[in-house]
């Protein structure tokens, strides 16, 4: 998953507007942010075998600390957490703090079974990777969806606030539909460190982005 949970976080606006969406950007994504980091680490391991799902090549055999249930519920609790010593805001802390457990159940309907309940535990997956109409239609309608809510529920401040909404949304769903049909990484390392880049990139662009917009 990737535009649901982008999804997600643009969803939240609605119900928690104080919060800024670059923290629910990062709330939905914690596992994926963590895990490309715990993979350059030696802590997690996944390998790239052509075909394992119509999506994309990922075999994502090991994943314990970013990707169970138990640790991203540990995650939630400490993102929460962290959220609220700052803010002192609970709706924020609360969606935040969903925002991070959501990805599980994501991951957990799209991936093949490598979706742990805890470390070293049982694995499942309802595996709609297997099926690229099922899964673009699911994230675009999702993405769709969190993108309407996010608008009804902001204004723009100036242009940036507005053309930045567009070109953001542009520049997410190029990036989907790249991932989908262009080459595969050539490595490991290579994906990790994109990772990595890409999270940053988009850390600092829905920060600015929301910045130059205000709740309606
Ligand atoms: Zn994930």
């Amino acid at each position: 998953v990737f535009l649901g949970h982008f999804a997600v976080a643009f969803a939240a606006k609605k119900v928690a507007p104080q919060t800024s969406l670059a923290t629910m950007f990062v709330a939905v994504n914690l596992a994926d942010i963590l895990f490309p980091v715990f993979l350059l680490l030696g802590v997690e391991s996944m390998r790239l075998v052509p075909g394992f799902t119509a999506i994309n090549p990922f075999d994502l055999y090991h994943m314990p600390w970013s990707h169970s249930l138990l640790m991203d519920l540990v995650w939630a609790l400490l993102f929460a957490g962290l959220y609220f010593a700052r803010r002192r805001y609970a709706t924020g802390a609360l969606l935040a703090g969903m925002g991070v457990l959501s990805h599980w159940l994501l991951d957990w309907l799209t991936h093949r079974p490598d979706m742990a309940l805890y470390p070293g535990g049982a694995k499942y997956g309802l595996a709609l990777w297997m099926s690229a109409g099922g899964t673009i239609a699911l994230e675009t309608m999702m993405f769709a969806l969190g993108l309407a809510l996010y608008r009804s529920a902001t204004r723009a401040r100036d242009r940036a606030g507005s053309i930045g909404l567009y070109a953001l949304a542009a520049f997410l769903y190029a990036l989907y539909i790249a991932s989908i049909f262009g080459p595969p990484p050539p490595g490991i390392t290579t994906l990790a460190v994109s990772m990595v880049i890409l999270t940053g990139i988009l850390l600092a662009w829905t920060a600015g982005l929301d910045r130059h917009r205000e709740a309606r």
